[in-house]
């Protein structure tokens, strides 16, 4: 059984045989641009999609057949949503458990269901999981206290990496400890809060495996993706993986084990560090469609969002198959500092793929687009997708995106 506290929400065998079928209304929590791309291709398989968030004209919202603003805590909103729609599915995992209980309760099936959602929002609930489970992790130890923090570190040695354990991604509440003595510095810097302190990993590369479980327990991989980051956040992924043949294969081993220990209905994410010595150790997961997934939407047979379409809908789980090597480069708002990117310019590069999320306001870290390229080979396609980046910085003029 998945561990839980919110148990009493597992869904009952006929909701789990009976397939959700074209036509029905797909429900998504969040509305950011993994729920955009999960809606793209739910209204191109004849689905419709409705979308809750406190935002509005949200890139989801710009392509969703509704689009609902209100708060998650919002209860009452909440009820009046999950009933207008056939399945419920989260496009990121910090909605609270509650919603998910409410659509049960409603008896409209939540995918995952709310234990996933539980288990992964909440860094030291999902290391404890993953450890319980006996799979790999980076090490690690809670830390609730300074004292705690200095304990840990004795223990685990610096360098060590402090992580808030709520609402942290993208390296957003993390603070690296290279000695002993800044220990209380660092326990300032993250706002004093419960915690989780992990060993610093010196890993070889990192990689990550998306994955799907459909409702009958079938299981479909990507393989495994190398991912390159820049200032903790995800900048280049590539497919398959530059690894050796046993270490991608460990990882998938890893990720189904994670989607059955975790009875995942949908796509799951499980993200590692491959250690010098080979080892898999899983850093983290994601319940959803990952940016590192994007470029299986112009690479692979099925994309993750038809993927998890599929599977929160019961229908056979598609095709992984990659067409061809791929890479993929994000586009943060930092690319707008010079002006409106040249977009034309980066088109002209054969075989590059642009994707706009319909974000507003060009942030720093801001993911506002990306780019994915298909090559002969990893090496060939990830020269292309740098070459078309390199490119967009070449214009200056333009207003940029309307800001809110
Ligand atoms: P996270 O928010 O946990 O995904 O961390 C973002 C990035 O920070 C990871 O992809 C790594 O590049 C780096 N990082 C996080 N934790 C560790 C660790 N324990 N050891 C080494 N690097 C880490």
């Amino acid at each position: 059984m998945p561990p839980t506290t919110t148990m009493a929400v597992t869904e009952n065998s006929k909701t789990k045989t009976t397939p959700i079928l074209p036509g029905a209304t797909i429900g998504v929590f969040g509305s950011g641009q993994l729920g955009r791309m999960l809606a793209l291709e739910a209204r191109r398989m004849g689905y419709r999609i409705h979308t809750f968030s406190p935002d509005q004209d949200s890139p989801t919202g710009q392509v969703a057949d509704r689009e609902v603003s209100a708060a998650y805590a919002d209860l009452d909103a909440v009820r009046q949503f999950v009933r207008g729609v056939d399945v419920v599915t989260f496009e990121f995992e910090n909605v609270a458990a509650a919603v998910a209980d409410i659509a049960a309760e409603e008896g409209v099936p939540v995918r995952p269901g709310g234990w996933v959602l539980h288990t992964a929002q909440q860094r030291l609930r999902e290391k404890g999981f993953l450890a319980e489970a006996g799979l790999p992790v980076t090490p690690f130890v809670p830390v609730h206290s300074l004292a705690d923090l200095e304990a840990g570190l004795a223990r685990l040695g610096c360098p060590a990496v402090l992580k808030t354990a709520a609402f942290g991604y993208d390296g957003k509440g993390q603070v690296k400890i290279e000695r002993p003595d800044d220990a209380a510095a660092a326990w300032q810097t993250i706002g004093q809060q419960e915690a989780i302190l992990e060993g610093f990993v010196d890993f070889q590369c990192e990689i990550s495996v998306v994955a799907a479980r459909g409702v009958d327990g079938s299981f479909a991989h990507y393989g495994a993706i190398e991912n390159i980051h820049r200032n903790h956040i995800l900048d280049i992924s590539l497919a398959p993986a530059r690894v050796a043949r046993p270490v991608a294969e460990r990882a998938v081993a890893l990720a189904r084990s994670v989607l059955e220990a975790l009875d995942v209905i949908g796509v799951l994410c499980v993200e590692c560090f491959v250690t010098r010595g080979g080892e898999v150790l899983i850093n983290e997961m994601a319940p959803r469609p990952h940016n590192s997934g994007h470029l299986t939407i112009d690479a692979a047979v099925t994309s993750q969002f038809e993927q998890q379409l599929r599977a929160i809908c019961g229908l056979p789980l598609g095709s992984t198959e990659l067409l061809r090597p791929a890479a993929m480069a994000n586009l943060l708002g930092d690319l707008w500092e010079t002006g409106t990117p040249d977009w034309a310019a980066a088109c002209q590069v054969p075989g590059v793929k642009l994707h706009l999320y319909g974000k507003h306001e060009p942030r720093p870290g801001r993911k506002m687009g990306h780019l994915t390229a298909l090559g002969s080979s990893v090496d060939e396609a990830l020269a292309q997708v740098e070459t078309a980046r390199a490119r967009l910085q070449g214009y200056a003029g333009g207003r940029g995106p309307t800001p809110c």
